[in-house]
């Protein structure tokens, strides 16, 4: 069986991982697009919280967030240790008690079918200020200790570097299918053909782009992000937790001193990669006002990736109506380093022919396909 993935963002580097350590013949074709989703991603994986209701979203997200510990460990034993990975805790913060009294209930009714959750603890200001300095005054917590963060790029990496060591081959350049009479035979990359029994396109924002050709509209959008990396001077915020406030915003600390700050939700504007001054304002803006201990941060640098929604806001994966040869996964949406690593498993067991752990029909690739 020879597979090649076209797109290697956290989705096509998990299932070139997978699918190279069950032994298969493994061929990865990555463009390198500015803007890659995974390579601007914040990194929060903790999806207990979330308020969405929809039921096939959460069983991704609960299963991503599980599934980390299992891959990680995989990972390790291949000789990969960098993999950006670290299960810190989250606190998620707000002034209204009784609004953290809810988040706390809802959080122990999940923990019933997902004890990866960890310890569920509200904290005062004063504790919940103990483990974020930097934080405003009047603002207590939920914290959850089974919460991660994990960077997007270390893992991507990783997960490429160990599909190597299993014999994947990574080539760089902008693939279109081959296809004969509705059946996907290969690829063409820079004016070469390579052949192979599937393709996954897992290409994220970009998607629409590959699969045009062969007569049907993929309709995956992209949302646009800027995301924002700060430095934080005298302190040592290797073990702060993720740290989620009443906003749309987030703060995440890493290694290094580095503060990640963001991340904008822009839906008009294309593929834009540009860094922009109402961004970098409404970023800063509403992360000094949770934090004003972060003004004397400077300024790393600031991403733009591109988050892939479809019209459901939910993940499609399966085979691409009316071809063979083609399996697709896409929609990933916000959280897609929770979600990239399980899906990816699932990818790499649906092209081997063995049992799934989701139930595809839930995520049905013709829900996002328009003749
Ligand atoms: P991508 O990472 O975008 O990868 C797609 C790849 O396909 C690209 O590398 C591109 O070059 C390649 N490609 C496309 N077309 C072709 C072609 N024809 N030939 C060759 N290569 C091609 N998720 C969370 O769970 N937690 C978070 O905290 C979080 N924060 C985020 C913050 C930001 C700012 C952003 C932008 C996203 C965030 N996400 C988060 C979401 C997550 O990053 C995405 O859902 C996920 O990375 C999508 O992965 P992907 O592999 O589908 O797409």
């Amino acid at each position: 069986e020879k597979i090649i993935i076209v797109g290697a963002g956290i989705l096509g580097a998990s299932t070139a991982y997978h699918l190279a350590k069950a032994g298969t013949e493994v061929i990865v074709i990555d463009k390198n697009d500015e803007g890659q989703a995974t390579d601007a991603a914040a990194g929060i994986v903790c999806p207990w919280l979330s308020q969405r209701r929809n039921k096939a979203w959460y069983k991704l997200a609960k299963g991503g967030a599980k599934y980390y510990p299992t891959l990680i460990a995989s990972l390790e034993r291949d000789g990969e240790t960098d993999t950006g990975y670290a299960r810190v805790g989250a606190i998620s913060i707000h002034t209204d008690t009784e609004k953290l009294s809810a988040m706390e209930k809802r959080a122990i009714k999940r923990k019933v079918d997902a004890p990866e959750i960890g310890e569920i603890t509200v904290l005062n200001h004063e504790q919940t200020k103990a483990l974020f300095p930097p934080l405003a005054d009047g603002y207590s917590s939920v914290h959850v200790s089974g919460a991660a963060r994990v960077n997007g790029r270390a893992l991507r990496y990783a997960l490429l570097r160990g599909a190597t060591k299993h014999g994947a081959v990574i080539i760089s350049g902008n693939a279109s299918l081959l296809c004969k009479e509705k059946e996907v035979t290969g690829v063409i990359v820079d004016k070469k053909e390579i052949t192979a029994n599937k393709v996954i396109v897992t290409a994220g924002a970009w998607a629409n782009q590959i699969i045009e050709p062969l007569g049907i509209q993929f309709q995956v959008t992209s949302q646009k992000a800027q995301i924002m990396h700060l430095q934080i001077p005298n302190e040592s915020t290797s073990n702060w937790p993720v740290m989620i406030p009443p906003s749309d915003q987030y703060i995440l600390s890493f290694e290094d001193q580095r503060i990640v700050i963001g991340a904008t939700h822009e839906n008009t504007v294309g593929f834009d990669t540009r860094v922009t001054a109402g961004g970098c304002y409404e970023i800063l803006n509403k992360a000094l006002q949770i934090a004003p201990g972060l003004a004397d941060c400077s300024i790393l640098e600031t991403r733009v990736g591109f988050r892939p929604f479809t019209p459901d806001f939910l993940p499609v994966i399966g085979p691409l109506p009316g071809f063979s040869g083609i399996l697709v996964a896409n929609g990933l949406g916000a959280s897609g380093l929770t979600m990239g690593p399980f899906i990816g498993l699932q990818l790499a067991k649906l092209a081997l022919g063995k049992e799934l752990d989701i139930e595809l029909s839930h995520y049905d690739v013709a829900s996002a396909v328009c003749k």
